[in-house]
């Protein structure tokens, strides 16, 4: 095999062992947005009164920003499995440079090449004021 090429972006070898990670992990996150959907309407069909209908609305809340993360999440890899696609996985969307392998393998989902994420996330940090949220990115991170 010839692994020098192995970033080369013509190839498919890239592309297929993050395809098939990609796919694994929206048939888990398919699951249990099912299991949640499932549980919610039991819960809401079952408890009437008000004191409970109550509990009922906060655990949707609490339920509805689990759902919100994992549908973004969701979203990210139905983009990656679009990019794959489209052949232009691993490429970074702004300089068009390829991304570095070590950093898709810690963060398939990326679509910037580290020095350009660094450029953006120094610019979030002007702006922001350092405001943002570091344990969203970790949450989302495919290990
Ligand atoms: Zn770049």
């Amino acid at each position: 095999m010839n692994s020098t090429k192995f970033l080369n972006r013509s190839s498919s070898q890239l592309a297929s062992i993050f395809k098939a990670q990609f796919e694994a992990e929206k048939k888990k996150l398919l699951f249990s947005n099912s299991y949640m959907n499932e549980q919610f309407h039991l819960q809401k069909d079952d408890l009437l009164d008000e004191l409970d209908l109550t509990t009922v609305e906060m655990e949707t809340s609490m339920r509805m920003r689990l759902r919100n993360r994992e549908a973004i999440f969701l979203k990210k890899i139905e983009e990656s499995l679009q990019r794959i696609a489209e052949g232009t996985f691993g490429q970074c969307e702004s300089c068009e440079e390829e991304i570095e392998f070590k950093r898709l393998q810690a963060r398939p989902t990326t679509t910037m090449c580290l020095s350009c994420k660094e450029d953006e996330e120094r610019q979030e940090h002007i702006h922001i004021d350092g405001h943002r949220s570091k344990s969203l990115g970790a949450k989302l991170k495919l290990a």
